[in-house]
């Protein structure tokens, strides 16, 4: 039996263990944070995250092989494997503001770890982190007055939200990077590679050392950013030349080299990760005097917010260069469906812009609407469980997340309590365009001719 500590109990801390608990029975996993609130909604009927499938495996983990705690020091001390999520959020202050990783989370565990622990360790790094942040690590851990050795892992976690139980249940690949030159670093990646064995297959699970599988993370996440904002530059042209988005990536996506995956045209990325990564990876390609490459990724954020800007223009634009007043119901606020988070969220930028506009806005949404509260707090804006009362007296509608739940309203319902003309203006091209302009809505989707 291992003991088996997770440090963070966020959206990757939390379902990350539950399913190391699920798939290896033998040994006992344990979760904690310096968030007292959290541990406790982990520890209660009602998360403090939601995604598909997280509530049901809980309840067969907890209090199995799965427990929630606040007992940091303590549990750092019984532990023999330490995966550490906390976040690395943007700096906000000082050298590297706006760009660089805030590692003060990230240090703080290193030290509390060394601080308390009695015995060997393997410290794995779930959290995303700079290439090179493992030297740092090890540099803590195994001071030289240290008598006490730590291997340092990495080991990224490339799940998704609102699809994060199976990701991490059925991984396109596990990567673990480790010290392939030294004995310790080699039975420690082992070791890592025997947990994973239990449900990955042994193919799956690849092995790089700590930088690649540092950089692996950054990279991903900075590829996947990328072909967004590369679909969203084509949508553009789409607008203008009444080219159709969804017959292009369909087109592009059949040749095998592009694959049909992440080729969706919308208002923009959100999320707390894409962002973030991309400016970190400009922070680092600076930080090596790499001016090129750092332009290159920038070039993919700036593109993003290009994006997000061109949906409210036109919202503006097509609704009479004015919406003083009109009432604008947000269909959607977290910043994907299936997840109730709304970090990054392209619908928080828009809310900003359109109230500068002195819009009056509406914000439903089946599962991010205390976020979407939290987020907004303090500024005028209507909050509705129900998205029938929401629209009632609304000028236009903007579909922000891709809920399945708003394809499947009564459109003709909706449109006879809305102002006349009724706008609908589609971020994620998921509801039936020329239905709804047969009801009578004018209807502005994303990269495709306007209904109107
Ligand atoms: P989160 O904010 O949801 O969770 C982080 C948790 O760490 C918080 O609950 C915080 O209280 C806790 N914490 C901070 N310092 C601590 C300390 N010293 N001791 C104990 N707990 C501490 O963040 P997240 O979304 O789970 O992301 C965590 C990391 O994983 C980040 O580096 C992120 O980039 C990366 N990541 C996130 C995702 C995702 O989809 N959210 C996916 C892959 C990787």
């Amino acid at each position: 039996m291992l003991n088996i500590l997770g440090i963070g109990a966020g959206y990757v801390g939390g379902p990350t263990m539950a399913v190391i608990a699920d798939k290896c029975p033998e040994h006992k996993v344990t979760v904690v944070d310096i968030n007292a609130e959290k541990i406790a909604a982990w520890n209660s009927d009602h998360l403090p995250i939601f995604e598909p499938g997280l509530d049901a495996l809980i309840e067969r983990v907890r209090g199995r092989n799965l427990f929630f705690s606040t007992e940091i020091d303590e549990e750092i001390r019984k532990a023999d494997l330490i995966f550490v999520s906390v976040n690395t959020p943007t700096k906000t202050y000082g050298q590297g503001a706006g760009l660089a990783a805030d590692l003060m989370y990230w240090e703080k565990t290193a030290r509390q770890i060394r601080a308390n622990a009695t015995g060997p360790k393997i410290v794995i790094e779930k959290s995303t982190v700079p290439v090179r942040t493992a030297v740092a690590m090890e540099r803590i851990l195994n001071e030289k007055d240290s008598p006490i050795h730590f291997d340092v892992l990495s080991c990224p976690e490339f799940l998704a939200e609102g699809t994060a139980i199976r990701d991490l249940e059925v991984p396109d690949r596990v990567l673990i990077g480790g010290r392939h030159d030294t004995d310790s670093g080699r039975e420690a990646m082992k070791k890592l590679s025997d947990i994973f064995r239990h449900w990955v297959p042994e193919e799956r699970i690849i092995h790089s050392n700590i930088w690649s599988a540092e950089l692996s993370k950054l990279a991903s996440n900075a590829f996947l950013a990328q072909r967004v904002s590369s679909i969203n530059a084509i949508s553009a042209i789409c607008e203008k030349t009444e080219a159709d988005i969804n017959e292009v990536s369909r087109a592009i996506g059949l040749d095998q080299r592009i694959g049909p995956h992440f080729l969706k045209s919308s208002v923009g990325f959100g999320g707390s990760c894409f962002k973030k990564d991309l400016l970190n990876l400009v922070y680092l390609c600076q930080f090596y005097g790499l001016e090129e490459a750092a332009e290159y990724w920038m070039w993919v954020v700036k593109f993003n917010d290009h994006q997000m800007n061109r949906f409210v223009d036109r919202i503006l634009k097509k609704m009479f260069n004015t919406i003083n007043g009109k009432r604008i119901v947000l269909f959607g606020f977290a910043f994907k469906a299936n997840t109730g988070d709304t970090r990054e969220s392209p619908a928080i930028y828009v809310t900003k812009r359109l109230l500068e506009e002195r819009a009056e806005v509406v914000v439903t949404d089946p599962r991010a609407l205390d976020n979407a509260r939290r987020d907004l707090e303090g500024m005028p804006v209507t909050f509705a469980e129900d998205p029938y009362e929401a629209v009632r007296g609304a000028h236009a509608i903007a579909v922000m997340t891709e809920w399945d739940l708003y394809r499947d309203l009564d459109y003709q319902r909706i449109y006879d309590v809305m102002e006349k003309p009724a706008f609908v203006f589609d971020g994620r091209n998921i509801l039936d365009h020329k239905g709804l302009y047969e009801m009578g809505y004018h209807v502005f989707p994303i990269g495709k001719k306007a209904l109107s």
